[in-house]
């Protein structure tokens, strides 16, 4: 039982907050992150990239020589206009042609999807989310009190179009749907090419303005990702990308493609929020990309993750036993895990952290509210070395027996 936030603490004045709020839960997520994070637990909870492999060298460097050169660094000022052009520059390994004025610098993804939803959504409308998504989206959408039009998603080749169209035959208008084209986060899944051909049609068909999160698609490890839908349909996808998985998240810089036209309105909109991103990360990031970095630093991150995405599975395959299968992630950082319906992954969680000191997030975690998900849970492969996840999946495996059997 989550409890909600609105009990006012004793000696605390009480605010009388915005009606939305009242029945305003803790995030599942990261009460569970504050759980198992405790010293001694091996886990596979969270959702970080790995540390050890950040360009801190690189970018301090860039950093440096920006600050020593460039007073601008340090003031107000408008998009810097050189990141935008690295940013048209990098887009083509997704497949999507754009030019500058097309492109809007935020303050990491999670801005981009906030603004999108100030921008699309009116107050009661509706949007369409899958039923087990990022919860960063569900957050974005909480203030506006949507009504949610449910998605289902198959864990091969993602999202029900299906779903999609029935919602939109049956007469619905949502003010967007949204996507993860590759290694969904949590499902780990990407999209298969038909799928991708459907929905960018879809969107032209019907209206339908669709936001593609892809903060993954740059992390491929079989071979490139395949184009998102922004390569099939340029005027109705928004494209969302982000340098939190690229380079850093504590860079808090990511970016959208969108027609040009609707630029000074999202402009508007972002002021509200933070006036804009940090002009010194926005240069330091422009100098990074300048020293042509980033190419060797992706083969890197892909070179690692694969291996810590293969030494997971192949462990999984070792130690889990029968009834439990999971998906094969081809980028990004996620594995989703499908046990026997019988087994409640929230219970399961509390005996791996006491008797094998591993953890995972349960699947529940990323439900739409009355969807039963009890059975799955959640496997970050990148923030692990690999004897952590050799070790981890052992013992996760034992405590997955005990309830198998
Ligand atoms: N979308 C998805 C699917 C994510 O997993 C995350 C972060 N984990 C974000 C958006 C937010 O990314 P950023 O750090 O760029 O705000």
């Amino acid at each position: 039982m989550i409890p909600t936030l609105s009990a006012p603490s004793p000696g605390v004045a009480e605010i009388r907050s915005a009606g939305w709020t009242h029945n305003m839960q803790r995030s599942v997520l990261r009460q569970m992150l504050a759980v198992v994070s405790r010293p001694g637990i091996l886990s596979f909870a969270g959702g970080l990239p790995a540390p050890d492999l950040f360009p801190t060298d690189d970018y301090s460097a860039a950093l440096a020589h920006v600050l020593s050169t460039d007073r601008g660094a340090l003031q107000y000022g408008p998009p810097f206009m050189p990141l935008k052009r690295h940013v048209v520059d990098m887009m083509p390994q997704r497949g999507v042609d754009c030019s500058v004025d097309q492109v809007f610098l935020t303050t990491g993804a999670q801005q981009a999807l906030d603004i999108l939803t100030r921008f699309l959504l009116d107050s009661a409308g509706q949007v369409m989310l899958e039923e087990i998504v990022y919860t960063g989206i569900r957050q974005v959408v909480a203030s506006h009190q949507p009504e949610v039009l449910p998605v289902r998603t198959d864990l091969e080749t993602g999202i029900e179009v299906d779903d999609v169209i029935a919602h939109l035959e049956r007469g619905a208008t949502p003010a967007y749907l949204y996507v993860i084209p590759d290694a969904h986060n949590p499902l780990g899944v990407s999209l298969s090419e038909e799928k991708r051909v459907r929905l960018a049609e879809i969107a032209a068909v019907y209206g339908l303005p669709i936001i593609e999160d892809d903060p993954y698609g740059f992390l491929s490890y079989d071979g490139r990702c395949l184009p998102p839908l922004r390569a099939l349909n340029d005027s109705h996808v928004f494209y969302v990308g982000s340098f939190s998985k690229i380079m850093a998240p504590a860079l808090r810089l990511g970016w959208l493609i969108a027609p040009e036209a609707l630029m000074p309105k999202l402009t508007v909109i972002k002021e509200a929020g933070d006036l804009e991103s940090s002009a010194l990360t926005q240069r330091a990031v422009s100098a990074y990309l300048d020293g042509g970095h980033l190419p060797a630093h992706l083969e890197r991150l892909q070179k690692e993750y694969r291996l810590r995405r293969d030494t997971m599975l192949a462990a999984m395959e070792r130690h889990f036993p029968p009834g439990i299968t999971w998906t094969r992630p081809r980028a990004g950082m996620f594995i989703w895990v499908t046990l026997p319906e019988h087994v409640d992954a929230a219970t399961l969680l509390e005996t791996a952290v006491e008797r094998e000191k591993v953890a995972f997030i349960p699947g529940h975690a990323f439900a739409h509210p009355g969807l039963k998900a009890t059975n799955f849970m959640r496997l970050n492969f990148s923030n692990c070395c690999l004897a952590d996840i050799e070790q981890g999946i052992e013992r996760l495996g034992r405590v997955l027996e005990l309830v198998t059997e």
